[in-house]
């Protein structure tokens, strides 16, 4: 089996695996007991808060542990409204992952959409005119929510540049970095965000566990309520083996980064035979793009059935981004860069990570182009 749907969710690190196991065989771990067990529990929890700070070089103590990515974007986004008091407005980019999208919706903001270009990157132009002729009175602080990297496409956004912009008219940025950690250097003074959103399991650590990083003194408010830790700031007893699995996967990562990005040269290869042979457009190929993500679309030969196909060969991918609820749908993302109807719903997404290898990348390849072969370019053997 070949597994190129790491966007989706990594498989666990050794490391992070041998630090829970390490947790559960601690025994009762509640790092809020003042006695011996709870002490070793909250010196478990406060190093890995020091991984995760040291990997987006940040202060320990401006991180807040989740449970998950989506409840960290959820945190930024409600608690940033919240703290507030309503007096703002969300400028939600059009290729950002549900968590933060349908969190805006929901949060009784204003919201506005920040577009793309059909290279997939921030309209940086847009954003700038916007944020010139910005009413503070009428429209309250700007909060600008812009991923670091997309899930779908792999590619980069300009974070940096919009959170200057938005700095420069009073105005807030928040950053979801959950595909970007592990897999391009993230640093949180670099690029100047007030918010920054992480998730374990996309590097290797487990699921349910996520952390938000934010800016001291940056106005946010808790929202949920009970037993008062994370600084007030996210009650409830935190998932301690889990926490220490993060804290072991992002190391991991960081240590990493040269592995993650020397997948770039075999992703190439790999699409220089699908489009040679297969006729496929890469998505955002002139655009950055994260080493290990390839997404491409044969107009015609629907991304279900590419899907279905591949994994009877033993091989897993993606289409669009609906691995949450298992149906597939026209990819949000591809339409926000203009792709027509034929290539949004032809899209699929291949995805490496930590314990890819270059056969895989070949593997794919050989699967897609004799899956291919059988439908959309039976015509031509
Ligand atoms: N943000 C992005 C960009 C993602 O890709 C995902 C996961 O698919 C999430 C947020 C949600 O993270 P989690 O699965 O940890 O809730």
């Amino acid at each position: 089996m070949i597994y190129a749907d790491h966007n989706a969710t990594s498989p666990l690190r050794p490391e992070a695996r041998d630090s829970m196991l390490a947790v559960f065989d601690l025994g009762a771990t509640n790092p809020s007991s003042v006695h011996a067990k709870g002490r070793t529990a909250r010196g478990v929890v406060e190093a890995a808060r020091v991984q995760v700070g040291g990997a987006i070089g940040s202060r320990a103590a401006d991180i807040i542990f989740t449970g998950g990515g989506t409840e960290a974007d959820a945190l930024a986004v409600q608690g940033v409204v919240d703290a507030l008091e309503g007096a703002c407005t969300l400028i939600i980019s059009s290729i950002e992952h549900e968590a933060i999208a349908k969190s805006a919706s929901h949060s009784g903001a204003a919201v506005q959409t920040a577009y793309v270009t059909s290279a997939g990157l921030l309209d940086l132009d847009d954003l700038r005119a916007r944020m010139a002729d910005w009413d503070k009175d009428a429209w309250g602080t700007p909060v600008l929510c812009l991923m670091l990297a997309n899930n779908e496409t792999g590619i980069i956004q300009p974070v940096a540049e919009a959170a200057a912009i938005m700095r420069e008219a009073g105005g807030l940025t928040i950053c979801d970095a959950v595909q970007a950690l592990g897999k391009i250097p993230v640093n949180v003074g670099m690029l100047g965000v007030d918010y920054l959103s992480l998730s374990a399991h996309k590097i290797g650590g487990p699921q349910g566990v996520g952390a938000l990083w934010h800016r001291a003194g940056a106005p946010l408010k808790a929202i949920l309520y009970g037993g008062g830790q994370e600084r007030s700031l996210r009650s409830g007893t935190e998932n301690v083996a889990g926490i220490a699995g993060f804290g072991a996967a992002v190391e991991a990562a960081v240590r990493d980064l040269p592995k993650y990005a020397a997948l770039a040269k075999h992703r190439d290869a790999m699409e220089t035979r699908l489009k040679a042979d297969g006729g496929v457009v890469v998505i955002g190929e002139g655009s950055p793009r994260l080493a290990g993500t390839s997404n491409f679309a044969r107009a015609g030969f629907r991304a279900e059935t590419q899907v279905m196909a591949l994994d009877l060969a033993g091989v897993c991918v993606s289409a669009g981004s609906a691995c949450s609820s298992g149906k597939v749908k026209r990819s949000v993302v591809l339409m926000a860069m203009g792709a027509s109807d034929a290539l949004a719903e032809s899209a699929i997404r291949t995805s490496f990570g930590w314990n890819s290898v270059p056969a895989d990348f070949d593997g794919v390849a050989d699967a897609w182009l004799e899956a291919a072969r059988r439908t959309v370019l039976k015509e031509n053997v």
